[in-house]
């Protein structure tokens, strides 16, 4: 038999409206103990806050036997989490985010009583900046849209990120033992085939649970208030209707059936996310000079900017500048973001040596101040963009005594397939007007790829 696929039970606790839904939490919450499942609930700030004017003790006592998320702190309300960012570029979208979340997150860890694991996208609603601002709280974030082709764990913005990727779909189907039996083979038939997928790195299978309140009512709280834009006051919210009284004991009985499956399934690892963010949140902590070496060939000879399975790109060029300047032994992974700006098409020439050291302390520097690659470095009189470095600098490594790059050297190739994800997600959630311009986000989200690189579990890295 293959090894158990870690899988994360996820549920979105979400409806600010209907009180009802608090009860649906509840009683999933307890029947996952009942069967000895530990759940991860990824809780609306407001949502706590409801419970703890509501006097919900039980609600709250219920869902700290298992892991617990953020899920921003109105959900769908306007503005959602792209909404803040789409005109801001990856830092200023960082600020505006904490700003307008930064209470509701830690009142929810007040009112839940301990440090939230990390935040889990909002329908589609994303941007780069939500995964650098949990990278610099130290938190990770699930449902990411980042992936690599054989990693759906991976580290981008300076974040863990969990990407969307598993079984689920069960919402609307426990209220009707066919549509469930059907849903819930789909489900197992998905795991049997996800044993045999090949991974490189770290991996989860996200089991996607449900939205407690669509289990119980005909349509999502969302839909029913902030469609396409709309921001009604808190007085004119209308709850979903519900579903029948006389339909909650099915409603409860597919609901226990999903859990003994998942108690009796050998093929899944059931883990609390903060669990598999223990498991994979390790990094290397440094290269050896020979490592570097072998990085700065492929380099040079794919004449691209890429990443390793250890390093981001944006970790490699650092390091590359210290080697460049001052060559050690080792080197520690230094900590960066990537460029805020696109680099500017560089000359097609090729710089000094010597030329090349001094940009490279200069580019250093920069680092270091801002936390940011510079988008591009002046050398010897010309504007050269920082992919075009790159590429330079590992030939300097190598010995040249003059290197240059290919003139448009923007992130590593892997960015386009990334930016297709949000691209093709963010315009999809219903909540979202119709027509937002995201050239802006998607420019962002291909900039931090500078920042990728698969994630591993401490075992392998030796940890
Ligand atoms: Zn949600």
């Amino acid at each position: 038999m293959n090894t158990p696929l870690p899988a994360v039970l996820c549920f979105d606790v979400e409806d600010l409206v209907s009180p009802e839904s608090d009860d649906a939490a509840l009683w999933m919450a307890r029947m996952l103990t009942e069967h000895g499942l530990t759940g991860s609930f990824m809780i609306v700030g407001e949502k706590a806050r409801l419970w703890e004017r509501r006097g919900r003790r039980d609600v709250i006592e219920a869902m700290k036997r298992h892991h617990l998320g953020y899920h921003s702190t109105w959900h769908s309300v306007h503005p959602t989490t792209t909404e803040h960012c789409v005109d801001k570029d990856f830092a200023a979208g960082i600020d505006a985010l904490w700003e307008w979340d930064r209470e509701g997150w830690q009142d929810t860890e007040r009112i839940l009583g301990r440090p939230l694991i990390g935040w889990a996208r909002t329908g589609s609603s994303w941007a780069p900046s939500i995964q650098g601002l949990m990278g610099r709280l130290g938190r990770a974030y699930a449902y990411s849209p980042v992936r690599l082709p054989q990693t759906n764990v991976c580290w981008y913005g300076g974040c863990l990120g969990f990407y969307l990727d598993g079984v689920g779909g069960f919402d609307d189907t426990f209220v009707d033992d066919a549509l469930f039996a059907k849903r819930l083979a789909e489900a197992q038939q998905g795991v049997a085939e996800r044993v045999h997928t090949p991974r490189h790195g770290a991996h989860w299978t996200s089991v996607f649970m449900c939205h407690p309140t669509r289990a119980i009512h005909t349509a999502f709280w969302d839909a029913m208030n902030f469609l396409d834009g709309a921001n009604p006051p808190r007085r004119d919210w209308k709850p979903a209707p519900l579903q029948p009284a006389a339909k909650m004991p099915t409603i409860q009985a597919n609901f226990r059936r999903l859990c003994a499956w998942l108690r009796d399934e050998r093929q899944l690892e059931i883990v609390g996310w903060g669990e598999l963010v223990r498991r994979y949140d390790g990094q290397r902590p440094e290269v050896t000079h020979a490592e570097l070496l072998a990085a700065a060939r492929r380099i040079a000879d794919e004449r691209r900017v890429l990443f390793t399975d250890h390093f981001t790109a944006a970790e490699l060029l650092l390091m590359l500048c210290r080697a460049a300047t001052a060559p050690a032994e080792r080197y520690p992974r230094p900590s960066v973001l990537g460029p805020l700006a696109r680099p500017p098409r560089s000359p097609e020439r090729t710089w000094a040596a010597a030329d090349l050291g001094v940009a490279a302390q200069r580019i250093t520097a920069d680092a270091a101040r801002s936390g940011y690659l510079p988008a591009s470095v002046a050398i010897a009189g010309d504007t050269v963009g920082i992919g075009t470095v790159f590429v330079a600098l590992a030939q300097i490594v190598l010995g040249a005594a003059t290197a240059g790059g290919p003139a448009e050297a923007y992130y590593p190739s892997e960015a386009e397939e990334v930016a297709r994800d949000p691209e093709k997600g963010i315009p999809q959630w219903p909540i979202h007007p119709a027509g937002m311009d995201l050239t802006k986000i998607l420019e962002q989200t291909r900039l931090q790829c500078w920042t990728l690189k698969p994630a591993w579990p401490r075992e392998d890295l030796g940890l």
